[in-house]
């Protein structure tokens, strides 16, 4: 049998997935756009950026290395788009010095892997661009071990000038504080809704209610807003939990129990998101019955027909307990309760908080 020649890791995820490479193409604050045309034009220091799932990491990391391997870099930073390593990465999606060691978000780098990949090619010389970049996923707890990033400490230390790391993660207190102390951090903040509309748009996304649900759970982190906007399963989740939250005053206690905690479980790895949707729709609601006491003309929710909202201001709504309720169950959950027993009492609890009457009706 024919053994393939070092599995190597570095089948570079591809660089021009996202169709753009060029940091001036990415829908950004103009602080962060600063930094990072400072990143490319300063020193190169390894760079560590640190962010939440879905705020970018992936995008900032590849568009920094497509400037790093390009020839002339424009005053803003960003890659030309035209030079030979540019046009590499356009027509491959990868370039020969680039190396990326990252797992996936669910595997782990072996410690191997950094010593061939990493500390083993720091030294070969860039093949067409001046400069050689490394650039390494620590993106989850176990993404890079204590180990890997042992192996890491030397190179980071000790390597060529024409050598740029980039590392990312979501928590940079998971690192090492001997890697931490090697690097330059950047931090991911959230991005205004402004921002994500904007990414939102340059990805053809026209679908308004799309659009909302990916600003309500995104969290302002662009990757998980776009996830949201096109992933169909997303929107199905969107579209159960709005039926849940509309059969609360309808159907009987047990049934509700029953249904509800059912369509919980079958999503259990989206409960955070769930709980989220059913925050945005109170809001949503509570919003849409003031204003219809204001002014009954026309109608003023996407998410709650007339007639829904006739129904829904029979009811006595205690907006803020609800709102406090999911917050601490949110909570709850996120400290490894027993998930049954708390979505259960959230069910219940939220039912008994809508389902009264109001005073003198
Ligand atoms: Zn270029």
């Amino acid at each position: 049998m024919v053994s393939k020649p070092g599995s190597r890791n570095n089948s570079a995820p591809d660089l021009v997935d996202f169709g753009m490479f060029q940091l001036s193409a990415l829908a950004i604050s103009d602080q962060l756009r600063q930094e990072l045309k400072q990143i490319v034009s300063s020193k190169p220091y390894p760079l560590l950026i640190i962010g939440n799932e879905g705020s970018g990491k992936h995008t900032i990391a590849k568009c920094l290395a497509a400037s790093y391997l390009c020839d002339s870099v424009k005053s803003d930073g960003s890659a030309c788009g035209t030079c030979p390593s540019c046009r590499m990465i356009l027509s491959s999606g990868s370039h020969l010095d680039l190396v990326i060691l990252d797992p996936g978000p669910s595997g782990k780098s072996k410690v191997e892997e950094v010593r061939t990949e990493v500390a083993g090619r720091i030294f070969e010389a860039p093949r067409i661009s001046h400069n050689k970049v490394f650039i390494i996923s620590a993106e989850k707890a176990d993404t890079l071990s204590e180990t890997c990033q042992n192996a890491l400490l030397k190179p980071l230390e000790e390597h060529p000038a024409f050598v740029r790391f980039i590392i990312f993660c979501e928590d940079s207190d998971r690192l090492l504080t001997t890697i931490r102390s090697r690097v330059q951090m950047l931090r991911l903040g959230q991005r205004s809704d402004e921002e994500i509309r904007q990414i939102l748009n340059e990805a053809g996304i026209e679908d308004p209610a799309a659009k909302s649900f990916a600003l309500d759970c995104s969290d302002g982190r662009p990757g998980l807003a776009l996830t949201l906007a096109q992933d169909e399963k997303y929107r199905q989740i969107y579209n159960e939990s709005l039926k849940l939250f509309k059969a609360f005053p309808r159907e009987n206690r047990t049934a509700f129990l029953i249904g509800g905690l059912e369509f919980f479980k079958a999503n259990k790895e989206n409960t955070d998101m769930i709980i989220r949707l059913l925050q945005s729709f109170l809001r949503e609601l509570s919003l849409a019955l003031l204003a219809d006491k204001r002014d009954r003309v026309q109608t003023v929710s996407q998410v709650f027909s007339d007639k829904e909202l006739a129904d829904w201001a029979k009811l006595k709504i205690d907006y803020e307990a609800l709102l406090k309720l999911l917050s601490e169950s949110r909570r709850a959950l996120s400290s490894n309760t027993n998930y049954d027993h708390t979505i259960s009492r959230l069910l219940l609890q939220m039912r008994a908080k809508i389902t009264a009457a109001p005073p003198g009706s």
